[in-house]
């Protein structure tokens, strides 16, 4: 028993002394690492905070107003974009087509609640992406308040020759705003279909944002063959709860809207890439991309000026710094994110992909926010990044997890892509989104120029060591 005892002993000295010197080895591997590469970190962190150079490219792809795809608009951000990354001196850049729908808003929508028992009231409403029009006099019809998927098909009865508002906010116990979102989105994408199966004659979705405003929030929807195409269109949240009340006073209650949409087949449009050609290995390639395109109803400041900003932004502190990459550093602004990703499938499935391997391709379509952390699909890149940790920590990183990406890059994941994103503060980004309030004021250049930092820090230390 003694010898037994003793043996587990020296087992368990064994065990730690040999966790310690892992440990230590570990330390020392990350202190080889963080000498090596802090003084280029340095000066790229002197530059980017000098300057904020980010938020001076936000507001040129911004200053042709919506960026909606398939417009004009769009089409300036992308000579707008091209010049801005031949200016910043960079080796290559260039525009790839992509086919997009062209959909047109039209004159603003017009919406009026009618009851007998209070005078005409307006409501703010603007159409979702992709719906069809309501006949050029408008259509008027009863209401019926959905509050959840069941209480939709326990209304069927009520829902034929009816609009079916769908009065559902976000979940505010949910910390994850994009969590709250997602849950209600499906309403806004699905919804219109939902409600046509049952007969209803057009949908008013309350606006996805936890704020009480006047400002109705748009986004896709999708249709369901098969089923009638309805009018679909968001209601501000301020119109939302007072519908909800009026509707109590008088349920009987009509409402008249007219929307002008309207849609214009496809047009060719183009994603926008720039690259710092690697020095060693010109084929590998690692990614940093944000969405050009962004829907009308604003410049789309935080959706996704600020993700196209900071790549560019990302890549020129390298440039400025004076560093070579050792492989390819690539910024991609991608159409076409908002109205069916096309932007991001055409650029994986370009043939110019042939002799191309993207090692990480990172997203950006979180928003302007102050940076927070970093998240990458490959458990081992995460590894890779940890060294880093404690630098980028004073900018704002404090964790690295699992997760990122998006719409644009996830078609590369097939070719062998790791994905990632740096991750920022959220809390107030879908007061913003898809509305008229995302404006570049309400973007702070600082905190955009902290991703863009922490973006060329990350991506020049995967473009020398690799994956
Ligand atoms: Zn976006």
């Amino acid at each position: 028993m003694r010898k037994i005892r003793a043996f587990c002993l020296i087992c368990f000295s064994f065990f730690f002394l040999l966790n310690g010197c892992q440990q230590r080895v570990a330390e020392r591997s990350e202190q080889t690492i963080l000498s090596r590469f802090v003084p280029y970190f340095e000066s790229i962190k002197k530059i980017g905070l000098q300057e904020e150079n980010a938020y001076e490219f936000l507001k040129k792809i911004t200053s042709v107003g919506g960026r909606l795809t398939g417009s004009e608009q769009a089409d300036r951000a992308v000579e707008i974009s091209l010049k801005i990354m031949e200016e910043s001196g960079f080796d290559r850049v260039w525009s790839e087509p992509v086919e997009v729908r062209r959909w047109v808003r039209g004159e603003p929508e017009q919406a009026m609640v009618k009851s007998e028992k209070f005078p005409p009231q307006a409501l703010k409403i603007a159409a979702l992406g992709n719906s069809v029009p309501t006949p050029s006099s408008g259509l008027e019809a009863e209401v019926v308040e959905i509050q959840s998927e069941e209480e939709l098909a326990s209304a069927a009865e009520k829902i034929p020759g009816r609009i079916v508002f769908y009065n559902v906010p976000l979940d505010r116990t949910c910390t994850d705003p994009f969590s709250a979102y997602r849950r209600a989105a499906r309403f806004r994408v699905n919804g219109a279909s939902k409600a046509a199966n049952y007969g209803a004659v057009a949908v008013l979705v309350r606006s996805t944002t936890f704020r009480i405003d006047a400002h109705p929030h748009t986004g896709l929807m999708e249709y369901q063959e098969g089923l009638p195409k309805i009018p679909a269109a968001a209601i501000s949240t301020a119109d939302a709860e007072k519908l909800h009340r009026w509707l109590q006073q008088d349920p009987a209650l009509k409402i008249w809207i007219k929307l002008n949409c309207r849609d214009e087949g496809k047009v060719t449009s183009a994603n926008v890439i720039g690259e710092l050609t690697g020095r060693e290995k010109p084929e590998e390639i690692i990614l940093i991309g944000g969405h050009l395109d962004s829907w009308d109803l604003s410049p789309g400041a935080h959706d996704d000026a600020a993700g196209c900003a900071v790549a560019i932004e990302a890549l020129r502190l390298i440039k400025e710094a004076g560093l070579k990459p050792g492989r390819t550093i690539r910024a991609v602004l991608f159409m076409d994110e908002e109205f069916g990703g096309t932007g991001g499938r055409a650029y994986a499935a370009s043939v110019n992909r042939n002799r191309e391997k993207h090692l990480v391709a990172i997203e950006q379509d979180r928003g302007g926010g102050a940076p927070v952390g970093l998240a990458f699909t490959l458990e081992k890149l995460i590894e890779k990044i940890r060294p880093l940790e404690s630098y980028l920590r004073p900018l704002g990183i404090n964790w690295i997890v699992k997760g990122g990406g998006g719409v644009d890059v996830s078609p590369l994941r097939e070719s062998g892509a790791v994905l990632g994103s740096l991750m920022p503060e959220v809390q107030k980004y879908f007061d913003y989104h898809h509305s008229a309030l995302d404006v570049p004021e309400v973007v702070h250049p600082r905190e955009l120029e902290l991703q863009a930092v922490i973006l060329a820090i990350v991506v020049f230390y995967l473009a020398e060591t690799g994956v």
